[in-house]
């Protein structure tokens, strides 16, 4: 079985930079991220984002391309070893930390919870139906399936305003349709909602269902648009939040706010339990940046250096 002294599991932002950081001071790290199935690429979350204009040192730069920065970043240190394995089960026994992944086991004397959130499906009659054949969940992925067709985006948070604006560029009519009295959006990108022809807001209304024949043709709202309850479309893009992935922690006893987030000290990216750590979206704090959870990575890998350091557990190597 291998042993490392750190391991992070989750492979975005937050991830990668503590992975980066623990190799720095000198532990042998392992960070683990899956590219199969529907989970995030390595890069995580932000690999679905358009443009990120907030992140310092880059004024404009696609998610992709801040990811792989990241990422090549955290390559270039010989002690840290990215794996496309998934995490499946973690036990804690003495000092030590046991990892089951999709193929092997792995021992650490600390870990790193980095596992970020998955979006949440849209539930209705048909949603899952038509899931890849007009109901998607990344106008960046998918976006440019839909040149010239009528979409709508389903939300009214920021993320679903910038979802809609991403398709205004492939679509000829976006719809965004939100349950509430008024979207959401950040004052920059409401701005550039109103001042898009193509996007009409659709407030107070909630999709009853999704219809089509081999792909989506049309959806059913819970109250009548300009005199009927059908809507003809092409395709339908759920942006209605996201939740934590919080299975593996919660099995291993981590301290949860009511939202099922990892409650952290926000000094040093600590949990409940020694030795586990936590950092970016599946965390506890408000502000759900890249930004904000490279920073909580980098810090929980200095609170892991300090831990091990303090304890003389470095690689459990003896248990
Ligand atoms: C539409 C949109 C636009 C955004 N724009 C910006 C922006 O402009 N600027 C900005 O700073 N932030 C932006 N954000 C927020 C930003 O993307 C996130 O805050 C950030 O990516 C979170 O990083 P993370 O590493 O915590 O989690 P993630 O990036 O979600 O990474 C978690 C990784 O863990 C993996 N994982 C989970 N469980 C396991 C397991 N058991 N085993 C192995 N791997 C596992 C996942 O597959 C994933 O790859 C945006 C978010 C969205 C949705």
């Amino acid at each position: 079985m291998e042993t490392y002294d750190f391991a992070v599991i989750g492979a975005g932002g937050s991830g990668l930079a503590a992975a980066m950081y623990g190799a720095r001071l000198g532990m042998k790290t392992v960070i683990f991220g899956t590219t199969n199935g529907s989970e995030l690429p390595v890069g995580g979350l932000i690999t679905t984002t358009h443009i990120v204009e907030n992140y310092p040192g880059f004024k404009s730069i696609s998610g992709v391309d801040l990811a792989k920065k990241i990422e090549d970043h955290a390559r270039h240190y010989p002690l840290v070893d990215i794996k496309n394995e998934k995490v499946e089960q973690i036990k804690k026994k003495g000092n030590c930390f046991f990892l089951k992944t999709n193929k092997t086991e792995y021992k650490a004397g600390a870990i790193l919870f980095a596992t970020g959130r998955r979006v949440r499906k849209l539930e209705v009659p048909g949603s899952k139906e038509y899931e890849n054949k007009g109901v998607h969940y990344c106008a960046l992925c998918d976006g440019p399936l839909y040149k010239e067709k009528v979409l709508a985006v389903v939300g009214g948070s920021d993320s679903a305003a910038v979802e809609a604006l991403i398709l205004s560029e492939y679509a000829k009519k976006v719809y965004i349709i939100y349950r509430g009295e008024k979207i959401r959006a950040e004052p920059v990108t409401l701005d550039k909602i109103e001042n898009n022809k193509k996007i009409q807001v659709i407030t107070n209304t909630i999709i009853k269902e999704v219809k089509g024949k081999e792909f989506v043709e049309k959806i059913i709202l819970d109250k009548p648009y300009k005199g009927s309850k059908e809507l003809i479309l092409d395709g339908v893009y759920v942006a209605i939040g996201n939740e934590p992935i919080n299975e593996l922690a919660k099995e291993l006893g981590l301290r949860m706010n009511d939202k099922g987030e990892i409650i952290i000290n926000h000094m040093n990216s600590s949990t409940n339990i020694s030795g586990v750590y936590a950092a970016g979206d599946i965390t506890d704090k408000k502000f759900k940046q890249l930004i904000t959870g490279v920073a909580e990575g980098v810090t929980a890998a200095h609170s892991a250096y300090e831990y091990l350091g303090e304890k003389k557990l470095k690689s459990c190597k003896k248990s």
